[in-house]
């Protein structure tokens, strides 16, 4: 796995999400792909259990972003403008202030702003964070640098994160969002709009495939989706050709 990310078989891929009150992209969510040749693809979730286990997520999460940082540079220079761009974290990574200091190293030596980073949080492990570790969140979070808890509701991403983390985003988890119509999860969805809408943060519903699902968390006032309804998530020259030739087409 080391040896691959040095070999650059890993790539990362891009999924828009979009703002349907203003027609426009909201922003992107940066996705780590292992390309293993002939062999059986593994799954994002399954490699970074992996790397999480083998003490290797900083190494690869920091990857990520300095590759995510190459390409906004890169697609600046070619009129592309992405106002926000989210990098997917590891709580075993963010658990340690090292990485919090290379995140800040990473965006410097791109000239990156902070503020067009958000840090999605996945909480597949129960991590408990330290003091410190939640001042240097806080301190991430002074410098412009956004927090995200992805798939909001599901294992360890809760309401109690909300207390502790300096959270701007709450991502409605996908395994909601495709149960709809069904009322349990309209109701689980209107729940998190509503938290969401109080505390003012912006909520993203993510794993929108269809109108039917689209049409119902309109109603309930939710602005921002990201799914295959939209878009997969996109190699660099795919996103490039969506970016020119298709995101106008969507909104109301
Ligand atoms: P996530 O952060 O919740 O990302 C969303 C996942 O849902 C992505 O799976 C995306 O391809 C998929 N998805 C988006 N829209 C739809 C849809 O409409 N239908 C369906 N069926 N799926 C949809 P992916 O790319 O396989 O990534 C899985 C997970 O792996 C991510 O979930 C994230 O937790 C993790 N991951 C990916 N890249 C990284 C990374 O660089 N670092 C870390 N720490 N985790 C990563
Ligand atoms: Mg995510
Ligand atoms: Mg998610
Ligand atoms: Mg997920």
């Amino acid at each position: 796995m080391v040896r691959d990310l040095h070999y650059g078989k890993f790539s990362v891929h891009y999924q828009p999400q979009i703002n349907t009150i203003n027609r426009e992209l909201f922003g992107i969510e940066a996705l780590c792909r292992w390309d293993r040749g002939q062999e059986t693809p593994i799954n994002p979730d399954v490699f970074v259990a992996l790397a999480e286990d083998f003490n290797f997520i900083s190494e690869l999460d920091i990857w990520v972003l300095d590759q995510v940082c190459h390409q906004l540079t890169k697609w600046q220079d070619k009129g592309i403008e992405i106002p926000m761009t989210s990098v997917n974290f590891s709580p075993v990574s963010l658990n340690n202030l090292n990485t919090h200091s290379r995140i800040l190293a990473t965006l410097n030596k791109h000239q990156i702003p902070t503020d067009k980073i958000t840090i999605e949080i996945t909480e597949g492990k129960k991590i408990h964070y330290s003091d410190a570790v939640i001042s240097s969140l806080n301190h991430l979070n002074a410098l412009g640098i956004k927090f995200s808890l992805d798939d909001f509701g599901i294992g360890y991403s809760n309401f109690k994160r909300l207390t502790r983390i300096p959270v701007s985003q709450l991502k409605l988890d996908r395994s909601f969002v495709l149960n709809l119509p069904e009322n349990l999860y309209k109701e689980i969805s209107a729940s998190t709009l509503s938290i969401g809408k109080k505390l003012g943060l912006s909520v993203i519903a993510e794993g929108v495939e269809n109108t039917e699902q689209l049409e119902i968390l309109e109603d309930l006032g939710c602005q921002i989706y990201q799914g295959y309804m939209f878009s997969k998530p996109l190699s660099e020259a795919d996103f490039e050709n969506w970016f020119f030739n298709i995101s106008n087409r969507w909104g109301r």
